[in-house]
């Protein structure tokens, strides 16, 4: 592990003939450029806490305080939530939890009214898949398993959830006793036993609502901003990691961020590529900023013009 003279992680690396030899430099500095101010990073960022931009951004050390009127009709109210009392799980996918959420009163751009999550343990990584209806759980936690074994080549082995009915169907069931996969489900009057779940998903509703109030980005797009908090709490640090962010003990090596990170909900321009476009025609389509995209090394954009999502990485923001 190396760290500058502030004790600030810089990267990991592994000693050859007695040289340390920096594998690969942590991407702090596309997170937040010197050029940036604190505010514009902290919504670049998704509106995390003064003491989580400070870790994220070394350089806003010495902000003593951060106004956002964004965060404060999102009530950010994260100090209320009690102490966890349950152990981290020792290994990754050990154990899951997992929650629904919705219906949302506005249906979004894809048609969908619910998601729900899957939070490891052990890295608080989470995953989120939209819905149109609750009964599609069971169908994401097979894609969501699948994944897991081809890409982790791990099991998951303990799913937490609470009672709904959703995990309770006879083919849930009886896909969780053909996996091996135990199922602990809350007792019916101590829902917090889903704690972990429960309170993944009130963190993302409320970077969510900071989201869509910043750059006054319409409701109908709820889901881009769901899927854009979920991908900047992956790369937050998290207290129950002693600091580390969950993005980074699931995937050591990689870098945090494959692109800068930019406001939700900007202007953009995203060259346009379609095949009748002549010399004479306008080269970018002008857009509406709302995720990462999880595929391919670029930003999911959204053109009123055309009606449709773009993703690109040749995108100039205004
Ligand atoms: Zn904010």
């Amino acid at each position: 592990m190396f760290r500058d003279l502030t004790t600030n992680h810089i990267g990991k690396g592994h000693v050859s003939d007695d040289l340390y030899i920096l594998d690969e430099r942590e991407s702090r500095s596309i997170a937040c450029s010197s050029v940036m101010s604190p505010f514009e990073a902290h919504c670049r960022l998704g509106h995390p806490s003064l003491p989580l931009l400070k870790k994220l951004c070394p350089q806003f050390q010495n902000i003593p305080s951060l106004e956002c009127e964004s965060c404060r009709f999102a009530k950010h109210h994260r100090h209320s939530i009690g102490p966890r009392v349950n152990k981290r799980a020792e290994s990754a996918f050990e154990l899951v939890h997992s929650d629904v959420w919705g219906p949302c009163p506005v249906v979004s751009k894809t048609g969908h009214k619910y998601f729900v999550t899957f939070v490891d343990d052990f890295s608080r990584m989470t995953w989120i898949y939209f819905m149109k209806s609750r009964s599609e759980v069971f169908t994401h936690f097979g894609a969501f398993c699948a994944e897991v074994k081809t890409q982790f080549n791990a099991s998951v082995r303990i799913l937490r959830s609470d009672n709904a009915k959703e995990y309770m169907s006879e083919s849930f069931q009886s896909y969780m006793r053909q996996h091996g996969i135990l199922h602990q489900s809350s007792c019916v009057d101590t829902p917090s036993q889903n704690g972990v779940a429960e309170r993944k998903n009130r963190h993302l509703l409320e970077t969510t609502r900071a989201l869509l109030f910043q750059m006054k980005v319409p409701k109908q797009f709820w889901a881009d901003a769901v899927s854009t908090a979920c991908f900047l709490i992956n790369r937050m640090p998290s207290t129950v990691l002693n600091g580390d962010m969950p993005y980074s003990v699931i995937f050591p090596n990689k870098s945090l961020f494959s692109v800068e990170p930019k406001v939700f909900g900007s202007t953009c321009y995203v060259r346009d590529v379609r095949p009748f476009v002549t010399k004479l025609d306008p080269k970018a389509l002008k857009s509406i900023f709302l995720s990462y995209s999880c595929l391919q090394k670029g930003y999911q954009c959204y053109s009123t013009k055309l009606g449709k999502y773009l993703v690109s990485n040749d995108v100039v923001f205004s």
